[in-house]
């Protein structure tokens, strides 16, 4: 009888791989692990090669693979991918530059490949009955502010990639705000002036603040912040006519005027659960989801964004 599980391979094993990732695959059950391609790691009982072309090249059973490597290392990656004719799922951001991915896309349709580009925050637990009730025709959006603040120290030790060109720094986790952002507004955005803090000694922001345009008049901006000693604070606030709306905790809680919403209980692999549920039904109908708008945020934020210098960051 033929196998329907989507036969997956991974490439790039590291924290968002053992994390989400795996845990996320086994439960879904729509798919095989039959392979991984990583430098340096390695997943228990998974056939593993050091690169992606060593893998395909042996294993021609493999159908679709996660490309979960920092950025700046994955288009070449999923160029080769969609040239043999493979389903591709890029974690977030979902490529260094917006022409790269764009090009992938454009790529996956000559192929009759499907692309996804996940954003693995819109799938918090609240983040749909926020979107369901600003999308009420009796609701008006005055103002929204992201914060997202986090210690970088807690969140990326180590992580060497995140500060070098393409790593994208603190957007890195600030590009998560600005998913949720940009698919609960009804209305587009786009950037009007940014502030860029840069340590001396690194090529990438650890802080940010973004002030946004939109062609109505609501006011939109964001603060991005690595230099937090305590709690992080991932959230969004949204003024308007019923309320402040609060999406807290990366999207996992919301209250109106601080009372608290009920949301859909979700575990904690919730997020990338979904991610593996929609990859599989694009998989099915060969259809891509492309969506580049917060990249785009993001590199218009490096376009127009003033540079400031501050201190060395040492880890
Ligand atoms: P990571 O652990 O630092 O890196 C993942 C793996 O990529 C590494 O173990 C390494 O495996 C490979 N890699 C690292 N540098 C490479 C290079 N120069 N060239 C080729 N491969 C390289 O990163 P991560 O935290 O899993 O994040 C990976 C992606 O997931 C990022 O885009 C991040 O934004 C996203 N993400 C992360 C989180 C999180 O909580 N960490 C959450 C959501 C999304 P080998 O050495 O074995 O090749």
């Amino acid at each position: 009888m033929e196998n329907s599980k989507v036969q997956l391979a991974i490439v790039g094993v590291g924290k968002i791989v053992r994390d989400q990732h795996l845990p996320s695959i086994e439960r879904s059950g729509c798919y095989d692990l039959v392979a991984t391609a990583s430098r340096n790691e390695t997943i228990d009982g998974v056939d593993a090669y050091k690169d992606i072309q060593a893998m395909l090249g042996d294993r021609p059973d493999i159908e679709a693979v996660s490309l979960c490597m920092p950025p700046q290392y994955r288009y070449s990656a999923a160029h080769y991918a969609l040239s043999e004719g493979l389903d591709v799922l890029l974690e977030k951001p979902p490529g260094a530059t917006v022409c790269e991915v764009e090009q992938l896309a454009e790529l996956a349709r000559t192929n009759d490949c499907c692309l996804y580009t996940t954003w693995h925050s819109r799938h918090g637990a609240a983040v749909d009955v926020a979107r369901e009730f600003l999308r009420r025709a009796d609701v008006e959006i005055q103002s929204a502010e992201v914060h997202w603040k986090e210690d970088v120290r807690k969140w990326h030790p180590g992580q060497e990639w995140i500060w070098q060109a393409g790593g994208l720094g603190v957007f890195d986790p600030g590009i998560n705000g600005l998913s949720i952002l940009t698919y609960l507004l009804p209305q587009r955005i786009f950037v009007e002036s940014a502030q860029l803090h840069f340590p001396l000694n690194k090529a990438a922001p650890i802080a940010a603040n973004v002030s946004f345009r939109t062609a109505s008049k609501c006011k939109v901006s964001a603060e991005f912040d690595w230099r937090i000693d305590g709690d992080e604070q991932w959230d969004i606030e949204l003024m308007t006519n019923k309320g402040t709306l609060c999406l807290s905790s990366g999207g996992a809680q919301l209250s109106l005027d601080g009372q608290p919403i009920e949301v859909p209980v979700h575990s904690p692999y919730g997020e990338y659960e979904a991610i593996y549920d929609k990859f599989a039904r694009a998989i099915a109908n060969k259809e891509s989801a492309v969506d580049l708008t917060p990249l785009k945020l993001v590199a218009d934020a490096f376009l127009l964004g003033n540079r400031h210098h501050v201190e060395d960051f040492v880890e």
